[in-house]
């Protein structure tokens, strides 16, 4: 298969009516603004074109996102920010954990999400019915994982049930230019592994994943924005890309992030219709 074609920044704001876009590896990074992106969201506020950032980032609220965003000089409004975190409310509603008792894998803003979404915050040691990876800092990791592993493996053994969510289903982020890190998604690897070590036959002790690429998160998105006239300005095929694809939406992948792919082997599922080099030429 060729490589998709390549878009301008104009042809993107003269097409759609409405963008979704990510945040790390397309407005910003760890080390901080990607070159371009705040004129970006400036234009896009000129144009009045309705926008919204969906990011897989459970560990900040959309305030503390958005506050982040400013920061570096991208003006993108708290409610214009749907996060994988925020999605918990929705989940804990529909699966009726609401009062349950969660151990949380994450920084405070992770908690305040589990904490919203109705549940009753114990530590990683206790006797829990629903874990959270909300984020892979914020805690002591290898103490707590270890503690998480052997209550989970407690519970599992008498028969009890558990649920396990991970609103962030990434498995690596960008950390600076050629930097990366390991993802909440990585963390729910390692527990589905110890489990599968443990439980060959439960299938079933996998972790509920929320963010991109399930459709959730861009319902939400295209729902405040008000259009599917809308494309999906990412920098993962693998979520942004895969997502935008199932739920009907133009993928656009931008070169500043993590994938880097070779077109001759991208499966349909993850081609983006279009590829943007960067912001700026
Ligand atoms: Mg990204």
């Amino acid at each position: 298969m060729p490589a998709p074609r390549s878009v301008t920044v104009d042809e993107l704001v003269a097409r759609y009516e409405g963008i979704l876009l990510d945040a790390y590896g397309v407005l910003v990074t760890e080390a901080g603004p990607l070159p371009g992106a705040a004129q970006f969201v400036e234009r896009l506020h000129t144009l009045r074109k309705p926008f919204c950032v969906l990011t897989n980032d459970a560990a900040k609220l959309p305030s503390t996102t958005a506050r982040r965003l400013q920061a570096m000089g991208i003006d993108v409004p708290a409610e214009r920010v749907v996060t994988s975190g925020s999605l918990l409310i929705p989940h804990f509603e529909h699966h009726g954990l609401k009062g349950r008792t969660c151990a949380v894998l994450g920084p405070p803003d992770s908690v305040h999400y589990v904490l919203e979404a109705g549940g009753r915050i114990v530590p990683a040691h206790a006797d829990f019915d629903v874990l959270v990876i909300g984020d892979e800092s914020g805690f002591e990791f290898i103490e707590t994982m270890d503690a998480a592993l052997s209550s989970l493996y407690a519970r599992v053994d008498r028969g009890a049930a558990v649920h396990l969510v991970v609103p962030n289903p990434d498995l690596v982020y960008p950390a600076g230019i050629g930097a990366f890190g390991f993802a909440a998604g990585t963390l729910a690897a390692m527990f589905e592994g110890a489990l599968a070590l443990r439980y060959p036959d439960r299938p079933d002790l996998r972790f509920v994943r929320l963010g991109k690429p399930h459709g959730p998160i861009y319902e939400e998105g295209l729902r405040r924005i008000g259009t599917r006239a809308a494309c999906m300005i990412g920098d993962t095929l693998e979520t942004d890309i895969r997502g935008a694809n199932r739920v009907g939406i133009d993928g656009i992948l931008i070169g500043t992030g993590v994938s880097t792919p070779d077109w001759t082997t991208t499966p349909d599922d993850l081609r983006p219709v279009a590829t943007l080099a960067a912001f700026v030429p």
